[in-house]
Order: C-alpha cells, then sequence, then structure tokens
C-alpha cells in the first residue's frame, strides 16, 4: 500500500510484494487466457514473461481488474490484430465507458488503441478449445464472474456463493478464492468466509487471493488449515483443463 510502514508492506519477503489480482491460463499448444487486465499487466507481464495473450476473461468492472486493458495494444502488435475478450453485459458497459477511445470508432493519427474482439458472455464457451465455465458470484450487491476450467476454480473478488454456483464448483481440485482480511468486508470474503467455502468444495488444495495488507504471507500461511495456503504473485499451478 501506498505510504504505508506496516511490516508486511515493509517486509523482504518477495511473496509479500503484492501486485493486483489476475491469472493466465496457459495450455501449451492452444490458448493463453488472461483473467482480468489489472492496472498492473505491463510489471506482470514483463516480470513473467507474457509473450503472447490469446483471449481475455473479465470477472467485473471494477478498476483494480481492468485498468491495464490499454496495455494490451503490445499483444495486438505482436499477433498482428484485435484479442477476443470476453465479458458479461453489465462489464462491457464498463469497459465501453472507461475505455470509451477504444470504442468510439473514431479513427486516430498514429492509431494506439487497444483493439478488441468484445464477446458477451452467456453460459459457458471455449477459447480455441478450452473449454470455460462462467461462476456466477455475488461480490456485495454486484453480480461478478468466477470461472472454471477442468478442476480449477478461479473465484475472485465475491463474499457469497448461491445455489447456482455451489453446483458449477463441485469436483473442483485446485481452488483460489477471494480472502481479503480478518475484518469482515461488505464485498469479499474474510479469511473465516473463504475457509468455510474450502471446507465446502473440498478441493485437494487451495489458495487465498486479493488479500490486504493486513495479511503477511508468512504469519497467515502458518494458521492457515492443510491443503490451503496464501498466493502469491508468480504462484505456478499446474491443473488439469477440459478441452474439446
Ligand atoms: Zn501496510
Ligand atoms: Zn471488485
Ligand atoms: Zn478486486
Amino acid at each position: 500500500m501506498i505510504g504505508c510502514d506496516c511490516a508486511v508492506c515493509q517486509s523482504t519477503d518477495a511473496r509479500d510484494k503484492r501486485l493486483r489480482p489476475s491469472v493466465m491460463v496457459d495450455v501449451a499448444g492452444r490458448a493463453r487466457i488472461l483473467v482480468d487486465t489489472t492496472p498492473d499487466l505491463r510489471q506482470q507481464a514483463l516480470t513473467h514473461g507474457i509473450s503472447r495473450v490469446d483471449a481475455i476473461l473479465f470477472t467485473h468492472g471494477h478498476a483494480d481488474h481492468i485498468l491495464g486493458l490499454d496495455e494490451i495494444r503490445r499483444y495486438n502488435h505482436l499477433q498482428g490484430g484485435a484479442i477476443p475478450c470476453y465479458a458479461d453485459a453489465m462489464t462491457w458497459d464498463t469497459l465501453r465507458h472507461v475505455f470509451s477511445y477504444a470504442f468510439d470508432g473514431v479513427a486516430r493519427l498514429g492509431g494506439g488503441v487497444p483493439r478488441v474482439d468484445a464477446r458477451e458472455i452467456g453460459g459457458p464457451f471455449a477459447v480455441n478449445g478450452v473449454r470455460v465455465v462462467p461462476v456466477p458470484l455475488w461480490h456485495g450487491r454486484l453480480p461478478v464472474l468466477g470461472f472454471r476450467f477442468g478442476d480449477f476454480a478461479y473465484l475472485t473478488d465475491c463474499n457469497r456463493l448461491d445455489d447456482e454456483a455451489w453446483g458449477l464448483v463441485e469436483g473442483v481440485e485446485t481452488l483460489v478464492i477471494d480472502a481479503l482480511r480478518d475484518k469482515p468486508h461488505t464485498t469479499h470474503f474474510t479469511v473465516a468466509g473463504a475457509l468455510a467455502v474450502v471446507a465446502r468444495i473440498g478441493a485437494r488444495r487451495s489458495y487465498l487471493t486479493h488479500m490486504t495488507h493486513d495479511l503477511g504471507y508468512a504469519a497467515t500461511n502458518a494458521r492457515l488449515p492443510a491443503g490451503v495456503e496464501l498466493a502469491y504473485d508468480g504462484l505456478v499451478l499446474d491443473v488439469r483443463v477440459d478441452v474439446e
């Protein structure tokens, strides 16, 4: 956090150095699927050597998940075209408003706008044959999306699952779930709330994400049950996805 001298912000543990939440699902020979375009996308791509993005999925339209969309210009250039981007109708409204210059159709001298192939999510879909199941979640009063790929589910920014969502995450083996902090919050799971979800889903391994600086890596990990860890920037997991 800017201007914070707390123990976590001052920690020398690399796993306490957190950029905004995002994951890449890299299916060899099929697709590299990026979930969300954070304000830190450029730094994340440089740090982790992300040289290609075949599709982008958006969970919701909050600033920490969309503001890096302009950075995809580099991938437009490298790949020679627009990038297929998937979002629900409400998130598209936000994206078209926030990035109006990319959607207004006005030709600009010098070019330089992100080229987006906009696709609206209306149910399960496939990206280059990789099956994606959107999981409707509640983020306070805002309906948002998690995504399931085979036995892996990424459920960021949420504090409630309804019956439909519970059904869609059945059998997940690797779970990433929002856990902001211990103190209650109106739109994010607490650690205890996330652990209740973890227990009900019963994944083989679960990772907490979207933490604030209340939660240091080492101290928090030490009190989590077996099979649950804090996620950290650069974490790589092998998962099984469904391909068509
Ligand atoms: Zn701090
Ligand atoms: Zn959010
Ligand atoms: Zn967020």
